[in-house]
């Protein structure tokens, strides 16, 4: 292992504060890896400049060949419900922490074993590496809150999934990686440390409660906030996160661990995409009721925070997580509200979002088109015959109560369409487009994935690149995805 004189400095909080919850290990030396797609952007938020992002350096540091002087890095343990099951021995098994840039994480995935890792090898296939830097970065272009990718990394090795295949490394930028998960580790295995994890977090997170009065029933209150606020704006763009296991979901309210996550085509609640999610426990619709499932597991772990006596615990927790639910409503409703072009939600603008949804689902309109075409025939650049609801019969009925709600009346069409159309994305990475992409660069061939990150970065707007990119010509071929091992 080289140690690596420093252009980029890293903090250690995580390890040096809550040494009982994590491992000090070493990333597995990746020789001879190559950077296949590289944040500027990103680097460039985090203080690193582009020389060094550019540099032999840079790479030796991310691919595990050089230790920066001031890292240290670590695995950090967390337990979680997976599918309902409580696995008490997770933890980071494929991830290492480098430390913080910025009070930001700096994670390297798929960088070899750790004390967490068992039978696994620690590693990552290089597609679903890609795919998180793709999918992360889109979600950051629509402004939800999600982890970022510095660095996509092919590794000169093969992993075995099935078949060989080639590895990579994700360099993975979060507010941290403190999970719901982690909670229910140190609540199980280190109640001792129970505090020192809470304080941690709302030093990190939420420094604005740290001296309010129950701070820990206000932190646990601002969680279930971030976290309605998440689900709601997955909800309103139709992404399927498809893992929502406790360990996969952030105290800090950002989307983590792309795995078998999918945006969904045609308007359909009861989607889901993942091989092994047999039931579809974690299809569309169910996302918000798993919200309040896992933010239920959370509570559990803040019984001994909030108070000795454990019935006034309970009560106090369970009053702030029955506000999760109409919290989270409130939030779909803004978001489906902004992106029909209206500015307040009521009554009435409730039913009329519940009924336009009801179109899509009965007549199977593609979610993502239906509002770029809505903005159209608002602004008078096609007619309802040319769009996509040319055959929905109660679509005029709707549009005419749309255009007569007081908030669409008053405001001149083009302005309306306008605001759709900067909040309506008429990309996202179409399964097909991505699978195909992906294909495409395990063989070698990265020119689909550099198109599709560089049109991702603008999604608002329309771009001289095939049609193909905006529609899906896929519909019916049923979609599924692979956990990203
Ligand atoms: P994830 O699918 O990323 O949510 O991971 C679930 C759990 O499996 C975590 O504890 C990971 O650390 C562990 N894991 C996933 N892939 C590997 C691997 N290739 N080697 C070791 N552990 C892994
Ligand atoms: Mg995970």
């Amino acid at each position: 292992m080289n140690k690596s004189s420093n252009n980029i400095f890293f903090k250690n909080s995580y390890a040096d504060e809550l040494q009982s919850l994590c491992e000090r290990c070493f990333p597995s030396p990746f020789e001879k890896s190559k950077v296949l797609l590289k944040n500027y952007e990103l680097a460039e938020e985090l203080g690193i400049n582009k020389s060094f992002l550019d540099s032999k350096q840079c790479l030796d540091i991310f691919s595990g060949c050089a230790i920066s002087d001031s890292s240290i890095p670590i695995a950090q343990a967390y337990s979680g419900h997976q599918y309902g099951n409580f696995n008490p021995n997770m933890g980071d098994g494929r991830a290492i922490l480098l430390g913080e840039i910025n009070n930001k994480d700096i994670q390297l995935k798929g960088s070899g074993q750790t004390p967490f890792s068992k039978n696994g090898d620690g590693k990552s296939a290089l597609g679903p590496v890609l795919r998180e830097y793709l999918i992360s970065e889109f979600m950051n272009s629509i402004n939800i809150p999600t982890t970022r990718s510095l660095l996509a990394i092919k590794s000169n090795e093969t992993v075995y999934r099935e078949k060989e295949i080639p590895g990579g490394i994700l360099t993975r930028v979060a507010k941290s990686h403190i999970r719901i998960g982690t909670f229910e580790y140190v609540y199980n295995f280190k109640p001792e440390s129970l505090k020192l994890l809470a304080d941690y977090t709302l030093k990190r997170h939420y420094p604005e409660l740290s001296n309010v009065n129950n701070k820990y029933l206000s932190l646990f209150a601002a969680i279930c906030d971030k976290q309605s606020y998440l689900i709601s704006k997955w909800m309103s763009i139709g992404f399927v996160h498809g893992v929502m296991n406790t360990d996969n979901m952030t105290v800090s309210g950002e989307t983590i661990d792309y795995g078998p996550c999918a945006f969904m085509d045609r308007y359909d609640p009861n989607i889901y995409y993942s091989s092994i999610d047999k039931y579809g426990r974690y299809s569309y619709k169910n996302q918000p009721a798993i919200l309040i499932w896992n933010l239920t597991k959370l509570a559990e772990t803040f019984i001994p925070l909030v108070n000795e006596n454990i019935d006034k615990a309970v009560k106090d927790l369970s009053e702030v997580l029955n506000l999760a639910m109409p919290t989270y409503e409130e939030y779909f409703y803004t978001e489906m509200s902004i992106k029909l072009g209206i500015k307040d939600v009521n009554e009435k603008i409730i039913r009329l979002i519940d009924k336009y949804l009801d179109i899509l689902k009965t007549e199977n309109i593609d979610y993502t088109i239906s509002f770029r075409d809505l903005s159209m025939i608002h602004s008078n650049k096609i007619k309802v015959s040319e769009s996509i609801f040319k055959r929905v019969k109660v679509f005029d009925k709707w549009y005419e109560d749309f255009s007569n709600t007081v908030n669409i009346k008053n405001v001149p069409k083009d302005i309306v369409s306008e605001h759709m159309d900067g909040y309506n994305p008429c990309y996202i990475p179409r399964n097909y487009i991505i699978e195909n992409a992906l294909k495409e660069a395990i063989n070698g061939n990265m020119s689909e994935i550099e198109i599709m990150s560089e049109y991702l970065k603008m999604p608002y707007k329309k771009q001289k690149i095939d049609s193909r990119y905006y529609f899906s010509s896929d519909y019916n071929q049923p979609y599924t995805t692979f956990c990203g091992t």
